[in-house]
C-alpha cells in the first residue's frame, strides 16, 4: 500500500509537541498588545504586555544558556507574582530547564530541605527576600548562582540583577522543540506530615491542564477578561492561571507582595478586573474591608476560590453584597491542581431553584474532562456515590501525579488512582463534597465527624471571622470536636452563643465539647488554616 493511499492508517496529524512555552508564544503573536500590569515590590505600578514579556523571557533563556543552564536543570524562584516572575518562568521552561517555585512563607529549614532535595542550581529571587536567600545559600551547596529580580539600582547584594543579566543577549533562542514528556515545573507540597514532597509537572501535563482550565465550566477566561492573580505562583503554579491567561489573551494584573485587602481592592478597581482567584481567607478579609469602608466591587464578576472550602457566609456575602459569583474549586498540588469545580450548575441542579443551587455551589463540584475520581473504603473497595457514604477520595488523569520527585515507587492504587488524603462523598449528580482531610477527621465512638462542616457553619456566625474544628483526645469517645474561633475585631462572644448557633444545624453528637476564642488563627504557608499547629496548641480540652 502506498503512503498516500486514502486508506492509510496511523497518525496523519502533525506532531506538535505540547510544550508549555507555546502559551506565551501564542499570547505574544495573537494578543501581543494585551496589558500585563504589575505592582512592583516598591509599590509602584508598571505596565508591560505579552509581546514584551515574551521578548524578555527569551533574553533570559539566552542568558541562562550562555551560563551553562541545560535541560532538566532546576532553576528556582523565590518571588511574588510580578511580570519578571512570569518572564522567568517561561524563560526557564522554554529551554527545557525546570522552574522550581519556592514558597517564601515556609520556614528557612523547610526551604533549605526543599532546595537541597531538588538540587537547585540557580535561584531567581525578589530583592526583599535577600536575608532569607543569604541563609539558604549557606545551607544549599548545589546553588551556584543567585539573581535578584530587579534592576541594578535595587540590587540588595553583590549578586547580579535580572536586568543586567538579560541585557546584551539576543532573542533568537529556540523554545520547545523537545519531548513533551520532559519536566517543566517543580512544586513541593505544604508537607503537613513528614517532609515536603516534590511534584514534577511535565510540559504535556501542564498543557493538558491548561486546556482543562480554559473550559467554559472552569476558568472560562477570554481576551475580554482582566484577571488578577492573587494566588501566588508558588502555590501550585498559581493554579495554572499564568498559562491560562496567556492562552486566552486575558489582560493580566499581578499584585506583587501586597495581598492585603486595601491594596488588592485598589488594583481590582483601578484596573477594572473581572476575574480573580485566591484562597478563602483573602476574600474573607476583603469582605470585612469592603463592609467596614462601605465599598463596592464595581467590575469584578467572578472569583475562583479553592485551597480550602468556601464557607457559605462568604459565598452569600460575595453574591448578595457585591454581585460576585464564586467558582468553587477543589484541587491539590499533585493534581496541577484542578480536581473539581462547582460553579455553573447542571440543568438538573439549576431546575431546583436558587437555594438548592447554592447548596451545590458549596460542594466541591464536578470533574472537568481530564479528571476521574472515586471514593473507596479503607480496603480500597469503591463506595456507592449516594452523597451519604464518605470515603477516601482517589483521582486519575493526565495532569495527576504518578510518582513524587526523587521517589522510587508510584503513588497509585491497583486501578492507577492517586489517593488524595481527602475524605468525601460523591452524590447522584456527580458532585464531590469534601468532608475532611484523612488526618483531620474526628473519630468519635468509631464514627466520623466532619470538622469541615462544623467549621463552615461556625464561620457563618455574625461575630466570627474564622473558625476551626479539631479533634481532641477524649477518654470515652476517643476523640471529640473542639471549636476554635477568631472573632471579628472589637466584638465579644460566649461559647454558648456559638453552640446555640449550631443547635439544630448539626447532629447532637457532632456538637463541639468546648469553644475557645483565639486572637490569631495559625495560617500555613499558602494561607490555609494550620490545624497541625492548633492541635499542638490545644492538646486537651480547656480546663481538662
Ligand atoms: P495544596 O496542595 O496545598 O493546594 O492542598 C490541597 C488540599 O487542600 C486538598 O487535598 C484539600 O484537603 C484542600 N482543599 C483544596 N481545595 C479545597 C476546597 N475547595 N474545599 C475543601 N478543601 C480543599
Amino acid at each position: 500500500m502506498s503512503s498516500d493511499d486514502a486508506t492509510d492508517v496511523g497518525d496523519l496529524m502533525q506532531h506538535w509537541s505540547m510544550t508549555a512555552d507555546r502559551f506565551l508564544t501564542h499570547a505574544a503573536r495573537w494578543h501581543g498588545r494585551r496589558d500585563v500590569v504589575t505592582r512592583e515590590v516598591d509599590g509602584s505600578i508598571s505596565r508591560s504586555n505579552f509581546a514584551a514579556i515574551e521578548r524578555r523571557a527569551r533574553l533570559l533563556s539566552a542568558a541562562l544558556l550562555a551560563h551553562g543552564v541545560r535541560r532538566g536543570d532546576r532553576v528556582a524562584t523565590l518571588a511574588m507574582n510580578t511580570a519578571r516572575h512570569v518572564e522567568a518562568w517561561f524563560g526557564i521552561i522554554g529551554i527545557g530547564a525546570v522552574c522550581h517555585t519556592l514558597n517564601p512563607r515556609l520556614f528557612e529549614e523547610q526551604l533549605a530541605y526543599i532546595a537541597n532535595h531538588a538540587r537547585d542550581r540557580w535561584l531567581l529571587a525578589d530583592p526583599q527576600f535577600a536575608p532569607l536567600v543569604a541563609k539558604l545559600r549557606a545551607q544549599v551547596p548545589s546553588l551556584e548562582r543567585v539573581v535578584y529580580l530587579c534592576g541594578p539600582e535595587a540590587r540588595p547584594s553583590g549578586d547580579p540583577d535580572y536586568e543586567t543579566l538579560i541585557a546584551g543577549h539576543g532573542t533568537e533562542v529556540r523554545w520547545g522543540d523537545f519531548d513533551e514528556h520532559l519536566p517543566a515545573a517543580l512544586c513541593y507540597t505544604s508537607g503537613t506530615t513528614g517532609h515536603p514532597k516534590g511534584v514534577l509537572y511535565s510540559h504535556r501535563s501542564q498543557v493538558l491542564h491548561t486546556l482543562m482550565g480554559l473550559s467554559a465550566e472552569v476558568f472560562a477566561l477570554t481576551a475580554a477578561d482582566t484577571a488578577l492573580l492573587a494566588v501566588p505562583m508558588f502555590h501550585a503554579n498559581a493554579w495554572g492561571l499564568p498559562f491560562a491567561v496567556a492562552a486566552a489573551g486575558a489582560r493580566t494584573v499581578l499584585p506583587g507582595p501586597k495581598l492585603d485587602p486595601a491594596s488588592l481592592y485598589e488594583l481590582l478597581e483601578s484596573e477594572r478586573v473581572t476575574f480573580s482567584g485566591a484562597v478563602p481567607t483573602v476574600w474573607q478579609l476583603m469582605i470585612e474591608y469592603l463592609r467596614a469602608n462601605r465599598l463596592r466591587l464595581t467590575t469584578l464578576k467572578r472569583v475562583l476560590i479553592g485551597g480550602s472550602a468556601c464557607p457559605e457566609a462568604l459565598m452569600r456575602a460575595l453574591a448578595d453584597e457585591q454581585g460576585v459569583e464564586v467558582v468553587h474549586a477543589w484541587g491539590m498540588t499533585e493534581l496541577s491542581p484542578i480536581g473539581t469545580i462547582s460553579w455553573r450548575p447542571t440543568p438538573e441542579v439549576a431546575a431546583q431553584g436558587p437555594e438548592v443551587r447554592l447548596a451545590y455551589n458549596l460542594k466541591q463540584g464536578r470533574v472537568p474532562f481530564g479528571v476521574d475520581m472515586k471514593i473507596t473504603d479503607d480496603e480500597g473497595r469503591r463506595l456507592a456515590e449516594d452523597g451519604v457514604r464518605s470515603g477516601h477520595l482517589k483521582v486519575a488523569g493526565p495532569a495527576v501525579l504518578r510518582r513524587y520527585f526523587g521517589e522510587s515507587a508510584d503513588a497509585l492504587d491497583a486501578e492507577g488512582y492517586f489517593d488524595t488524603g481527602d475524605i468525601g462523598t460523591i452524590d447522584a449528580e456527580g458532585y464531590l463534597q469534601i468532608t475532611d482531610r484523612a488526618k483531620d477527621v474526628i473519630k468519635s465512638g468509631g464514627e466520623w465527624i466532619s470538622s469541615v462542616e462544623i467549621e463552615n457553619l461556625a464561620a457563618g456566625h455574625p461575630k466570627a471571622l474564622m473558625a476551626a474544628v479539631i479533634a481532641v483526645p477524649h477518654p470515652k469517645w476517643r476523640e471529640r470536636p473542639l471549636l476554635v474561633v477568631k472573632l471579628k475585631p472589637g466584638v465579644e462572644a460566649t461559647a454558648e452563643e456559638f453552640l446555640g448557633f449550631l443547635e439544630g444545624k448539626i447532629a447532637g453528637w457532632w456538637m463541639p465539647d468546648a469553644v475557645v476564642f483565639v486572637a490569631e488563627m495559625p495560617l500555613g504557608a499558602t494561607g490555609k488554616l494550620d490545624k497541625k499547629r492548633l492541635r499542638v496548641q490545644f492538646p486537651a480540652f480547656p480546663g481538662a
